[in-house]
């Protein structure tokens, strides 16, 4: 065994296939002063006995590229590494039994199509031909994913482990990690066999993150859930097939019923998520034990019987064939069940690659991504679906961990519906309106947690889950929506924004340190105006509103779920020596929008502010004896004000504003009508519109840049952009003559026959009376009037590009008013 080094540039907490992933990653970046650091053997936490299905199947474009990579790595790292080891590439079929599946399909093989994938969708006879031994009951057709299979998942951390180990990283195996300090601005890593000093730690502790965790100070948002598989004898009949053809059948996910079904050797291995799973470790009287390594759960075969029973309904054969063996064993899984890659938060210098529950599906593009974070700073692909910053603390109450775990387990190949909100782990946080909002009609989601309505149901209202399991536009929502977004049209509406992220930004130097930081202009004291952040390469980082109290006073304010991904980005660039602060005020604060054409006479019956200072500027006022500060924008694109104050005056506030809106016809939205509105102005959303998966000149934000500005985060990139000319633009697209749905994200754009771009969000449009898709499309289309087709579940409907000034009130003269 290698003794312990005194120091590394890297250490890695966790030898599973993420841990030796990230080694690997990190080594074949030219970082090979890196040591991994495993408690027990390699592979003795979840990895050794995964299933190793290796799907590149996501409804996520981050998560489908993450796994599409480690399908490319798997597929040549035996010969990269010379260690051989067992995959195979059998394909498989994922079987649909509605039609709402044949759309998810759909939309699945458009991305994957985009990402360079052969998945196609299929019908029966194609299944049948593909897998003879299945029973077609039910079914409606199936996605066929040419590169799925199934990997040994020991062999292959032994492969990542060997490759790092020959690029120059050390392994120390039966090293557990008891503690870590900081020193000198490093980290001491403590071990039963001594200490490291390193620059940077990874943890890569797979179920036992959170306990990692904690050595950090940080309380990751995770829980362990038990999880099945059943392997069987062999089947004769299944024997003699693979033996004729020569490979094995490919792998069956029946995912409306929610199992796999995959050969393994001449029988077969069958693991549903069932929707009576079971949590471990989750209560004080059932504490994670000291080492669980190579260990299992006993059976639990009551749990798998319905799902047994299926199967053989589905696959005769099963029936024939005796069981041979359990597998029951812990997984790990954050509140949405996407893992934990990239910086840990609110600790320097210091990662995670952790709570994975496909980790042997992800590990290859999760150790690439790790590998850009620590290297890079940054990664390719935008990986916010991933970002553990997209958790605030909230997220890490045990009973929310748990709640939501089961849920997604239970769930774990439910269709993502875009207007369904999921039941459990709900009113975590409550605005001060929320039974005011309730009584109103308010329909809820949760956003960073926090509750906010949707939109307003009347009596008589399908208000069911069921309802919401839908892609089609024309839910029982529709009709409230487009009466609210009329509403604000012709009057004026009033949504409640608990959680909205705001940062204090104040002290000697503050303005001039954030003017390097934006690629645009810091506004003048008294005005407010919209900030773009940059990275290096010139790609969209994050957008805030900038409130300028004073010279060198200012409010931030952004995205609810964005509250810890932007202060981080702000305070890690802040200079040490800095005579300014920034503070969250977050929980401090509440804010409600008033938008419509009456709510500056709404305004005027309850304060005496100056309402004629034009769009862009604030003022503090008084409402019903309360502070407030009355902010002059509007993301639903009217005349409207921002009501700011205090959290504990937001029902005092809010009662004065409803009140005097009564006879000014004011009416309650929600988030749907505010998303529709907001499209209609070409409003840009958080991760969709903006991401790091385009660059500030791409994103049609180049009004934002001050070439002039002697030196801003970005600017050479940019530069350098704008020179070569920019590949493709962000447009508003009208669909015409849409369907019954509007276009999702990453629908493809379609010209001559090819893919030329993607959408980024859509919707309806009320005031419009349109289907919008926001979107990047290649420059040389990008031109008003242009026409290309967006693929929409499957189907292509014309879309044309529109001129460069929003759909609705194109010169801004309702919002100016
Ligand atoms: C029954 C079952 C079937 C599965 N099938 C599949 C599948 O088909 N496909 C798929 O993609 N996924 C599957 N999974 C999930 C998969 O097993 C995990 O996602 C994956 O193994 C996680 O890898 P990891 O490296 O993150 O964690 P782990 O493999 O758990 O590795 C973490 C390592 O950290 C070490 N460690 C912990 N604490 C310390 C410490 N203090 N110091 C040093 N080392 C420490 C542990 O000993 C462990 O070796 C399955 C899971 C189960 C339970």
């Amino acid at each position: 065994m290698a003794g312990l080094p005194t120091t590394a540039r890297v250490v890695i907490i966790g030898g599973g296939v993420v841990g030796t992933s990230s080694l690997y990653h990190l080594c074949k970046a030219g970082w090979t002063d890196c040591v991994l650091l495993e408690k027990n053997e390699l592979t003795s936490g979840s990895t050794w006995h995964a299933a190793g299905n290796v799907p590149t199947f996501s409804s996520s474009w981050s998560l489908m590229n993450m796994q599409r990579y480690s399908t490319e790595l798997y597929r040549g790292l035996a010969e990269a590494v010379d260690y051989p080891m067992n995959y195979h590439v059998t394909g498989s079929l994922r079987l649909a039994h509605t039609e709402e599946r044949m759309q998810e399909f759909q939309r699945a093989k458009g991305m994957g199509r985009y990402q360079g994938m052969d998945i196609d969708v299929v019908g029966i006879e194609e299944i049948k031909r593909r897998y003879p031994f299945i029973e077609t009951h039910e079914l409606k057709g199936a996605l066929y994913d040419p590169s799925d299979g199934d990997i040994d998942p020991a062999q292959l951390t032994q492969a990542l482990a060997k490759g790092a180990r020959d690029m120059g990283a050390k392994i120390i195996r039966f090293c557990p990690v008891t503690g870590v300090r900081r020193e000198n601005d490093e980290w001491i890593v403590e071990t039963p066999q001594g200490e490291i000093r390193c620059e940077i730690v990874v943890n890569a502790a797979g179920y036992r993150a959170a306990e990692v965790g904690r050595m950090f100070g940080r309380e990751v948002p995770m829980m362990v859930m038990s999880h099945q598989y059943i392997l069987f004898e062999e089947i004769p009949e299944l024997a003699a097939w693979s033996k004729e053809q020569g490979r094995k059948l490919p792998l069956l996910r029946d995912v409306d019923t929610s199992y796999y079904l995959r050969q393994e050797k001449t029988g077969m291995n069958l693991g549903p998520y069932e929707r009576n799973c079971r949590a471990h470790w989750a209560t004080h009287n059932d504490p994670m034990p000291e080492d669980f390594s190579f260990q299992l759960f006993p059976d639990d075969l009551d749990r798998l019987e319905h799902y047994l029973a299926d199967a053989v309904a589905r696959v005769p054969i099963l029936g024939t064939a005796g069981l041979s063996k359990v597998i029951n064993g812990p997984i790990p899984y954050a509140p949405d069940g996407n893992p934990l890659i990239g910086p840990m938060p609110g600790v320097p210098n210091a990662f995670e690659a952790c709570v994975f529950t496909f980790g042997i599906a992800q590990g290859g593009g999760a150790g690439k991504v790790l590998a850009e974070w620590v290297t890079q700073g940054q990664t390719e692909w935008d990986m916010w679906s991933c970002d553990p910053r997209r958790f605030t603390s909230f997220a890490s109450a045990p009973d929310y961990c748990v709640a939501k775990g089961m849920e997604i387990y239970g769930n774990e190949y439910a269709i993502q519906f875009p207007r369904h909100a999921w039941p459990e782990g709900r009113n975590r946080k409550l605005s001060p309106l929320h039974e005011r909002i309730k009584a109103l009609g308010g329909r809820f989601d949760a956003y960073n947690g926090w509750e906010r309505a949707t939109w307003y149901a009347r009596p008589g209202d399908d208000t069911s889950e069921e309802a919401t399991l839908t892609f089609r536009r024309d839910g029982p929502w529709q009709h409230r929506v487009r009466e609210e977004c009329l509403a604000v049209r012709d009057a004026a509406g009033i949504l409640d924004l608990p959680g909205f992220s705001r940062f204090n930004l104040e002290g000697p130097g503050a303005a001039e340190w954030l003017a390097l930081q934006v690629t645009g202009l810091v506004p003048k004291p008294g005005r407010i105006g919209l900030v773009y952040f940059s990275d290096d390469k010139g790609r969209i980082v994050t957008e805030m509103s900038v409130v300028r109290h004073g010279e060198d006073l200012m409010t931030l304010i952004t995205a609810a779920v964005a509250q810890w991904h932007d202060f981080e980005w702000l305070k890690s660039r802040m200079p040490a020596d800095a005579a300014f602060t920034l503070t969250d005020r977050t929980e401090e604060y509440s804010t409600q929008i008033l938008a419509g054409p009456n709510s500056r006479k709404i305004l005027a019956d309850i304060c005496d502010a100056d309402l004629a200072l034009p769009w862009l500027t604030h003022q503090e006022t008084s409402i019903a004896g309360r502070w407030a500060k009355l902010v002059r924008v509007s993301f639903a694109g009217e005349l409207g004000w921002e009501i700011h104050t205090k959290v504990a005056d937001t029902v005092t506030v809010f009662d004065a504003v409803w009140t005097a809106g009564q006879k000014h016809g004011l009416k309650p939205f929600g988030m749907y009508a505010l998303d529709s509105l907001r499209l209609e102005k070409g409003y840009r959303a958080w991760k969709g519109d903006l991401s790091t998966d385009y660059t500030i000149l791409q994103g049609g934000l180049e009004r934002f840049v001050k070439w002039d500005k002697p030196e801003f985060r970005g600017k050479a990139a940019l530069l350098n952009e704008k020179q070569q000319g920019v590949k493709k633009r962000f447009v508003t697209l009208v669909v015409e003559n849409p369907g019954d749905c509007d276009a999702p994200y990453m629908s493809t754009l379609w010209h001559d026959g090819r893919i030329v771009g993607e959408t980024t969000s859509g919707g309806w449009g009320h005031r419009v009376d349109k289907s919008i898709a926001l979107g990047m499309l290649r420059a040389d289309l990008a031109e008003p009037g242009a026409a290309v087709e967006v693929e929409i579940f499957g189907d292509r409907f014309k879309a044309v590009v529109q001129t460069d000034e929003p759909l609705w009130d194109p010169k801004n003269e309702r919002l100016r008013a």
